[in-house]
């Protein structure tokens, strides 16, 4: 097989040997005439896949003890929900970053469940800046900030974090999880959908900290609890057996390429490559997104009309880079590389742009 390119925004490319391990082992797992897709969550096979995996996600964000790391099914979607759910009974608010289509999908819901105050709209321009963090007024009696650290449609990327004293920060962070060093002491609740740089699609990764657990409303219904969920270490229910199986292989091969530092620098050098093909375009190719907020796993550009933008995805899908159309909500063209794009593939996108630019400029 020659391997495709795939800049799809998620469900997305997965390193290689990972797919190969798992094949290889996917009928019988470790020689006991049985998958472990097929194997009890009880099991001792299935326990060892499922504490390997909570411990790498430890190991790799340096989590201290204080947290505690959950798979649960319904995506990222769901925690949209179960955040406010849990956070905020009793009449809490929070405090909300309207930074883009996924900040204000949270948004939505939690205003269904509970009531927000937004510090910051990006409407204005057009979700294509960020805030300085410094800048947020951070309301003192908010139970949590609630920021999206990777707009994955608009292509924005916030770079740092603000003070938020007591308030803790709650970060979707689906689209960026460990492919950069975040100070995880500022969090109490991250969350992120397994689909783009942990595996494939079936769970969330869901990591509460022991203060903002104890704060949890205990009134819920067994799923939508947090705290029923981490009382169990993650085991109330059948968790995704084969998400969590995939994705301890996935931060098994990140630790073995370096870990979370590695995976940024390897990021940073994809990024520079497709920015670089865009400002060396002359005007062909334009980047939306105001410089310094600019992500280093979603690039977004546009080219001079919806046309061309049209035969350039189609064109790039034939030369095996599939994956590259812009979201529906805002159009345009969209590389999404995540931790398992090997720098190769940014080189031949670049390449393409610039072949393209020349022939259709
Ligand atoms: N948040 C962000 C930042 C996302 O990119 C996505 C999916 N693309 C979601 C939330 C929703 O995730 P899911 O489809 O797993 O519910």
């Amino acid at each position: 097989m020659s391997r495709a390119y795939n800049f799809y925004a998620g469900p997305s490319t997965l390193p290689l040997p990972v797919l190969e391990d798992a094949a290889a082992e996917f009928v019988e797992y470790q020689g006991k005439g049985l998958s472990l897709i097929e194997t009890s969550h009880r099991s001792k096979e299935y326990d060892a896949v499922h504490t390997g995996a909570v411990s790498l996600v430890k190991e790799l964000m340096g989590l201290s003890d204080d947290y505690h790391v959950l798979f649960l099914g319904g995506g990222a979607t769901m925690q949209f929900s179960m955040v406010p759910m849990n956070l905020l009974s009793g009449g809490k608010t929070c405090d909300f970053t309207l930074t883009g289509t996924w900040a204000k999908k949270a948004y939505a819901d939690t205003q269904k469940l509970g009531s927000a105050n937004v510090l910051f709209d990006g409407k204005d321009q057009s979700y294509a800046s960020l805030p300085e963090p410094a800048s947020l007024n951070v309301n003192s009696d908010a139970a949590y900030l609630h920021m999206t650290s990777n707009e994955t449609v608009g292509g924005l990327q916030w770079q740092s974090w603000p003070e938020t004293g007591d308030v803790p920060i709650v970060c979707d962070m689906s689209s960026d999880i460990m492919s950069r060093p975040v100070p995880v002491e500022k969090f109490g609740l991250i969350y992120a959908g397994a689909q783009k740089n942990l595996g494939p699609a079936g769970a969330a990764l869901v990591i509460i900290r022991q203060d903002v657990l104890d704060g949890c409303s205990d009134d819920l219904t067994a799923y939508m609890s947090y705290k029923v969920h981490a009382a169990k270490d993650g085991l109330y229910n059948t968790p995704p057996v084969f998400t969590v199986y995939m994705i301890k292989k996935v931060l098994e091969w990140v630790k073995a390429q370096g870990g979370v530092e590695a995976a940024q620098a390897r990021a940073i050098e994809r990024a520079n490559v497709i920015y670089g093909a865009i400002n060396d375009s002359g005007g062909f190719y334009t980047c939306p997104v105001a410089d310094g907020c600019r992500s280093i796993m979603n690039l977004v550009w546009r080219l001079p009309n919806e046309d061309l933008e049209k035969k350039f995805v189609a064109e790039a899908a034939a030369n095996m880079m599939p994956g590259l159309k812009g979201h529906r909500i805002v159009g345009g063209c969209r590389a999404s590389m995540y931790n398992a794009m090997p720098i190769e593939g940014a080189k031949a996108l670049a390449d393409f742009m610039g072949e393209f630019a020349k022939t259709n400029g």
